[in-house]
């Protein structure tokens, strides 16, 4: 672990046992106030902030030995440097996302406090953002403990996306990068995020623009051959579960919570068809509290 960013400590706050918001340091980690509950530093430096039973439950085909051959195929892609992330040609379009919250985040304007990456898996984002106070939040403790050699100074958080350990209004920047397609609890997860966040906060996200004829193109002529002649998988089936909520649907959403600011395109920005960029990048503003969906809470 690198030097501790007390300010970036100092946010985690709320148990995601009980719900409440008063959690305190206490011996190799933290202790809720209210029913003793937990989070512990793993041996790789991850604090674990799981609740102690499992939250919402996803459909057994998350199970299915169909995903878990998709998941085999993703894990030897990784290994063999195959993923897109690691060619020059396709990294610059599946990384021209991350550049623009990059972007946002300047025009954003200097944070009051650490920037929270939710999904942050191995720390591409972070990584890119710079040496600044920030927190990896991912559920799979082994991207966590992978981020830690891209972007050493993060304080690395298991943690639910539904399920977050900060306290309500507590954060002024939060991001995501190529995650929010994949929440099967999308409504929920865009509660969390407009919960935690402050009234001036932003949300500063990025999503492949599913649904264009880009992603499709690709998928028909690289992935899917591939997919169906290595693991007998079909592609469109993959990305029936795995990418399960299209461009359209998560901008939908979000609407319902925040005000998008300045929806961009990439790599083609001046270009806005979907069908020829490889992602769209938002900044969301939440919405007033008093919003009907927050009061009815
Ligand atoms: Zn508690």
């Amino acid at each position: 672990m690198g030097a501790i960013d007390e300010a970036a400590l100092a946010l985690i706050r709320r148990c995601t046992d009980c719900g409440d918001e008063t959690m305190a340091p206490a011996a190799e980690g933290f202790r809720c106030r209210n029913c003793g509950h937990r989070y512990r530093f793993d041996a790789n430096g991850v604090l674990i902030a799981l609740p102690s039973a499992p939250g919402l439950r996803l459909p057994n085909f998350y199970r299915s030995r169909f995903y878990a051959r998709w998941l085999q195929a993703w894990d030897d892609m990784v290994a063999r440097g195959w993923v897109i992330y690691e060619r020059p040609l396709y990294r610059f379009f599946s990384l021209s996302g991350h550049r623009r919250i990059r972007t946002a985040l300047d025009a954003f304007g200097p944070t009051a406090g650490p920037i929270v990456d939710l999904g942050c898996g191995d720390g591409r984002l972070l990584g890119l953002l710079g040496r600044r106070s920030a927190i990896g939040v991912d559920l799979n403790a082994a991207f966590l403990a992978r981020l830690k050699t891209r972007a050493p100074w993060a304080l690395t958080v298991q943690a639910d996306f539904n399920n977050l350990p900060f306290a309500t209004g507590s954060l002024t920047c939060c991001t995501s990068a190529h995650v929010l397609e994949h929440l099967y609890f999308l409504a929920e997860g865009l509660e969390e995020v407009h919960r935690v966040l402050a009234a001036d906060g932003r949300f500063l996200f990025t999503i492949p623009t599913e649904g264009g004829l880009g992603w499709d193109l690709g998928r028909r002529l690289v992935t899917g051959p591939r997919l169906r002649r290595d693991y007998r998988l079909d592609v469109q089936d993959v990305m029936a579960i795995e990418h399960i909520n299209d461009a359209r649907r998560v901008l939908r959403l979000a609407r319902l919570y925040f005000r998008l600011e300045r929806p961009a395109y990439a790599p083609l920005p001046f270009v806005p068809l979907k069908s020829l960029n490889s992602s769209i990048t938002v900044t969301a503003a939440p919405l007033p509290t008093e919003h009907e969906l927050r009061a009815a809470a």
